[in-house]
């Protein structure tokens, strides 16, 4: 199901020509897609704020679709353009529920307008700090802006799951992650538990 509408989504861009050489024909022998690497904790890339998209090249097409095949890959239910290496302000998300049809969601230099004085807590993890879940507690609803692929704008209303995660993916693209909420000692001890896993990764 997430497949087939994922190909849907493929629109025969241009995506692997970055190089500038390559003849627009060699695209027919690429594949659609393609599922990226995601970079985790203490990988400091995490901790640069991301350039805003300045206009909606078949780059950045081709990273929404990686994105979102990266995303259902993993499996996650957000991803934030960082977390494959690309500092650009671009989310993916999809809040579908497992027995629902998938949907697939970009979101465009998303900012948010406005957050509520009411604060919802949900259980949050990162594709980023895989397998640590903490609870954090965020505004419950948040106004957001942002521009979808076609470079039209939305202004939206989110609450529950949905402001969370906008709310979570959005810390992204300013390089926070959601244990930055957590006190000090957990976050170090996250932390120190991803560095020491990372260096003898690299043995
Ligand atoms: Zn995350």
């Amino acid at each position: 199901m997430v497949n087939r509408l994922l190909i849907a989504w493929g629109n025969g861009v241009s995506r692997r020509n970055n190089r500038g050489f390559d003849p627009p024909s060699r695209d027919l022998y690429m594949p659609l897609m393609a599922i990226r690497e995601i970079i985790s904790l203490p990988d400091p890339r995490l901790r640069l704020v991301s350039k805003a998209v300045e206009t909606i090249t078949p780059e950045v097409r081709a990273l929404a679709e990686d994105m979102l095949e990266t995303m259902y890959d993993a499996p996650g239910i957000g991803l934030a353009a960082i977390q494959v290496a690309q500092p650009l302000r671009l989310i993916t998300m999809d809040l579908a529920k497992k027995e629902e049809e998938p949907a697939p969601r970009v979101f465009i230099n998303p900012e948010i307008l406005s957050s509520s004085e009411e604060l919802s807590v949900y259980e949050e993890g990162c594709l980023s700090i895989p397998e640590y879940y903490e609870e954090v507690e965020r505004p419950a609803l948040v106004r957001v802006r942002f521009m979808d692929l076609e470079g039209k704008i939305h202004e939206e209303d989110a609450e529950g799951l949905y402001a969370t995660c906008i709310q979570h993916e959005i810390d992204h693209l300013n390089g926070v992650l959601f244990i930055d909420y957590l006190s000090k000692l957990k976050r170090e001890m996250v932390v120190k538990k991803f560095k020491k896993a990372a260096k003898l990764a690299a043995k």
